[in-house]
């Protein structure tokens, strides 16, 4: 990080440029902060990566500026040029060197390595490093450059990197982290650039409370497009007849659709959240065990899978209006037909939540709930890799009740840029990319599962269906807190999870859950599991031995930097 009242001035050039940087960081004078940005030798090389590099910088850290050099210093200047508050000359003589500092303020200066004599090449940057920019009627013009609102004395188009520096690099601290680090948290992905333009966008700005075609606002004609495009997508998608798609989040989707049917008291019944179920489906600590009498049902204590009959002997019993499918760490195919038919038995309505396998379930890599379920909910930011919010799908007899559910009765102005990036997510999962990456997602859990059992691991339930699986940590020198925190260290994020049947406590347990789905984005496939196996397996067996850790983090490093996801934006 340049210190900025050192005024650092990089320099960076390409292999044309290579012979005249090394003479002018040899004949500056020595209170230049020169910091060298590469390349480093005459071997050939692409001249936007070192413009973008240098570019970046500079418009990262206000007040210092930059050298470029290649060829002609042609190429280095539109490349620079395209960065916000970058401006980049392209000096031949001394009158533009001037120039390029007291009228341009140019905070880059591009030289043309195979055009310029290295002697008056030095002198030029000497000219545009002692001028002083004269600001005045200037300033109107850099002004214009960047189309800033001359009337305004707000700069609405300042960079986030000036507005906030502090917010700025912990964002680009978390994007290094999840570049330089495998991520397998099963319930996180990576979402494209065409979804973080469309949640970064003037969509956030409007109130749209209520529906498309039924607005309690002006102005929505452009936000009901939106949200019809992504309700139109989402149906066909998932073969649904009606979908709602402005639940803030996977929780608020399953709190509506309890609201649309159930009243304060009635009976649910869903899976127990010690054996992979999630909060909202009965939980104590929940709204969902506190407004309704919950049961539970779980899976077997020798198979870890869940026992059908038991289901359906707990729903005789416990006759519930409301039967909860779904899972936050259940490695196994639901069975969907089953669940309708014990549903069915005692007349109870039936409700699936696919946050964690939509991916899966719109790609056919996990078997559909639609065709079975009165109510299907999912997160849009898990398998199906779309922007954080909830989506609630129905058959069309309930739709009236699921809308009025979610507005007025929970949430008001909808998030028209989170549903404006749901609809972008709806149409990248047509894709055949994604479609094979969560394919090949569930081949890499399967893969990677087999393979650490074969090292002697205990796989919970003994294996996976789908994208995600537990290991169990019993016989291992760490517990699930040590393992997440050693893996981390290693450089694989996972978390520290419950086991059925867990001796120890939910904030200390005794397994961890395993995900594959960023690996599989990445592009990651058999090859690397094995790699990513023989380093998960390493770490848990010697969690505190440094030599292991720092050996799988450069190896984990290495397999991330083949693998890129966000080093463009870095
Ligand atoms: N349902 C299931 C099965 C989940 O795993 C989760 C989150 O992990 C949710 C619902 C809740 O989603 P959110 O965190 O968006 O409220």
């Amino acid at each position: 990080m340049p210190d900025n009242n050192l005024k650092t001035l990089f320099i960076a050039s390409d292999h044309g440029g290579f012979a005249l940087k090394e003479f002018i960081k040899a004949n500056l004078a020595e209170s230049t902060l020169l910091k060298d940005l590469g390349t480093y030798s005459e071997e050939s090389v692409d001249y936007p990566d070192f413009a973008h590099l240098l570019a970046g910088q500079v418009a990262a850290h206000p007040g210092t500026s930059g050298i470029l050099i290649c060829g002609t210093g042609i190429g280095m200047s539109i490349t620079a040029n395209r960065h916000r508050n970058i401006r980049a000359a392209l000096v031949h003589d001394q009158f533009t060197a001037r120039m390029a500092k007291e009228h341009n303020n140019a905070n880059i200066i591009v030289l043309g390595g195979r055009v310029l004599e290295p002697v008056a090449a030095l002198k030029l940057v000497q000219t545009w490093l002692e001028c002083k920019y004269e600001n005045g009627r200037h300033q109107r013009r850099l002004d214009l450059i960047e189309n800033r609102n001359l009337n305004s004395t707000r700069d609405i188009t300042a960079p986030l990197n000036q507005v906030d520096p502090e917010i700025s690099r912990i964002i680009t601290q978390e994007t290094e982290r999840e570049e330089s680090k495998l991520i397998m948290i099963a319930s996180e992905n990576c979402v494209s650039q065409a979804v973080f333009e469309a949640q970064g966008s003037v969509l956030t700005n409007k109130y749209a409370e209520g529906y498309p075609g039924k607005r309690y606002y002006g102005g929505c004609q452009f936000v009901d497009q939106a949200e019809q495009l992504a309700i139109d997508r989402a149906c066909a998608l998932f073969g649904a007849e009606h979908a709602n798609v402005q639940p803030l989040s996977g929780s608020s989707a399953n709190m509506a659709v309890y609201f649309s049917v159930l009243q304060p008291g009635d009976k649910i019944l869903g899976m127990n959240l010690a054996h992979g179920g999630h909060l909202t489906h009965g939980a104590p600590v929940s709204f969902s065990g506190k407004f309704y009498q919950s049961s539970y049902y779980g899976v077997n204590r020798q198979s870890e899978k869940l026992d059908y009959d038991e289901i359906e002997e707990i729903a005789l019993r416990e006759r519930p209006k409301l039967i909860v499918v779904g899972a936050s760490s259940y490695s196994r195919t639901l069975d969907f037909p089953r669940f309708r038919a014990i549903a069915d038995k005692i007349g109870a309505m039936m409700m699936v939540d696919i946050a964690h396998i939509a991916g899966l379930v719109v790609a056919g890599a996990h078997p559909s709930p639609v065709p079975y379920a009165d109510f299907v909910t999912t997160t849009t930011h898990k398998t199906l890799r779309g922007p954080r919010g909830g989506m609630i799908l129905c058959r069309q007899q309930y739709a009236a009740k699921i809308d009025k559910a979610i507005f007025p009765g929970l949430q008001g102005g909808p998030l028209m840029h989170t549903i404006a990036g749901k609809a972008v997510a709806f149409k990248e999962a047509t894709s055949p990319e994604f479609i094979a990456t969560q394919k090949q997602t569930v081949v890499n859990a399967a893969f990677l599962a087999d393979k650490l059992q074969k090292k002697g691991l205990r796989i919970v339930s003994g294996g996976t269906d789908n994208h995600l699986f537990l290991i169990d940590l019993t016989d291992l020198p760490v517990n699930g807190k040590g393992a997440e925190a050693a893996l981390d260290r290693a450089g694989i994020t996972i978390n520290k999870n419950g086991i059925p049947f867990d001796p120890r406590t939910p904030t200390d347990p005794s397994g961890i859950r395993i995900g594959t789905p960023i690996a599989s984005t990445r592009g990651m496939r058999e090859a690397e599991m094995e790699i990513v196996a023989d380093s998960i397996f390493a770490v848990l067996n010697h969690p505190e031995k440094s030599s292991v850790i720092e050996e799988t983090r450069a190896t984990i490093r290495n397999l991330c930097s083949r693998f890129p996801v966000y080093s463009y934006l870095l």
